[in-house]
């Protein structure tokens, strides 16, 4: 098994480095056409390859320029191959049709979801193989070639720099490239009736170095007023955190009200009800962008340690707060650290299980656990710790020891002691004052 998380989803014995996506879909019936050409090696010899794919039907594959025969059994897919030796490398070409639609379990409907008028992909933990046959885990990043045909009068959103626009027959086709490696989690297509621009800065704010886009319909003018706020956010972010790890950042703000929002790369998805001046709502704005960070170019090898990816985004939360006047991300903590401690501490952060991995207290304690780290290190420590973890690990997968080695490395002292109780026993450690 890959990941005791995510049982049954992934495949230890393959990589995959590139995803080439082609796919053709007609929104009214909501029917998808497409074809994947998988490249990457097995990493054991076998005579199968089995990807993840949901509720979708193969209609042809090949292996390495042959032909092979398929199987569909739940939401793996197989194809029986000739014998293949460990590392040989393979090319796997899926042809499928269907209706996408999300896989509902332990974390919800996740995956391809019509919105509307449009089209959302929310892919984590596992929801990539709603829409493409993959090994649907987040140690196993690959590069991107993503092309979706559409109506023209809609506009698609997806991974990395759009490398092509082709208009035909009243449809186009949109071409995105992601040079930087993704999870497959992230990889996504939003469509809906969207123009695009850039936020400006708010007056007498330094504009961000990393351009800030925005896609939205219904709700452009609000989303771009209010987005505004975001060069500050980028500023205090790279300032805090390091380097944005890409080139752009974007946001597309749906028509629909969401859930909640979600992160892709190199780009956020909000609803219109995340565009409000109110905290809860700003704090949102702030989590995801830092995402950029956490979670997306520094990626978790296994889920258990997904406290690296909230812990760090509900932190940055606290850092905005101080920064934007509100209350000092020291009063947020010991405020959460008061809120924690009235709720039961039956949750492990530094391995919290599968069906908890996304509760509320991972964050809150990832949060904690980061600032007790910076109250015990001080601050010039701290920051230069995390300016190092994002550097040193930039673009690759990354697990709890080595966040403990990089910090250790950088204070120049092991810091082992200083985060377990945070991280591998129950009871809720007490926060300086
Ligand atoms: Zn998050």
């Amino acid at each position: 098994m890959l990941d005791p998380y995510t049982p049954g989803v992934g495949s230890p014995d393959l990589t995959i480095d590139h995803y080439d996506l082609n796919l053709d879909y007609r929104i009214g019936p909501n029917r998808l056409s497409a074809r994947a050409v998988l490249t990457g090696r097995v990493l054991a010899e076998t005579t199968s390859i089995v990807l993840d794919l949901t509720g979708l039907r193969v209609t042809k594959a090949s292996v390495n320029g042959r032909k092979v025969r398929f199987s569909t059994h739940g939401k793996k897919l197989r194809l029986t191959t000739e014998t293949l030796p460990t590392n040989q490398p393979v090319r796997i070409d899926v042809s499928y049709v269907g209706n996408p639609q999300p896989a509902i379990g332990t974390w919800g409907d996740v995956g391809w979801e019509e919105l509307e008028d449009g089209v959302l992909v929310a892919g984590q933990p596992v929801g990539a193989s709603t829409w493409f046959p993959c090994n649907d885990h987040p140690s196993d990043k690959s590069k991107y070639r993503i092309r979706v045909l559409v109506e023209s009068e809609y506009t698609v959103v997806s991974n990395g720099a759009l490398v092509d626009k082709t208009r035909k027959a009243g449809r186009t086709a949109w071409t995105f490239e992601s040079t930087t490696p993704l999870a497959t989690y992230l990889a996504t297509v939003q469509i809906g009736r969207y123009r695009q621009g850039q936020i400006a800065a708010e007056a007498g704010v330094p504009k961000s170095p990393v351009p800030l886009g925005l896609y939205a319909g219904e709700h452009w003018r609000a989303a771009s007023t209010r987005l505004r706020v975001q060069h500050a956010m980028m500023n205090l972010f790279i300032e805090r955190f390091g380097p944005y790890p890409f080139e752009v950042y974007d946001v597309v703000v749906t028509d629909d009200e969401l859930e909640i929002p979600l992160e892709s790369q190199p780009l956020s998805v909000l609803g219109p009800n995340h565009l409000g001046t109110e905290w809860e709502a700003e704090r949102l704005v702030a989590h995801e962008m830092a995402h950029q960070w956490f979670g997306n170019s520094l990626t978790p090898r296994r889920w258990s340690d997904i406290w690296l990816n909230e812990g760090f985004a509900c932190y940055a939360e606290w850092l905005w707060s101080e920064a934007s006047g509100r209350i000092s991300a020291h009063e947020c903590a010991l405020n959460w650290r008061e809120a924690l401690a009235g709720e039961p501490q039956d949750i492990l952060l530094g391995d919290p299980g599968g069906p908890d991995m996304f509760d509320d207290r991972v964050y809150k304690r990832g949060a904690l656990c980061l600032h007790a780290l910076r109250q015990e290190i001080g601050d010039e420590a701290f920051f230069a710790a995390i300016g190092e973890w994002t550097a040193t690990h930039r673009h690759s997968s990354v697990d709890t020891a080595d966040f403990v080695e990089c910090v250790s490395r950088v204070a120049d002292r092991d810091i082992a002691e200083v985060v377990r109780p945070w991280l591998f026993e129950l009871e809720l450690p007490e926060l300086a004052d």
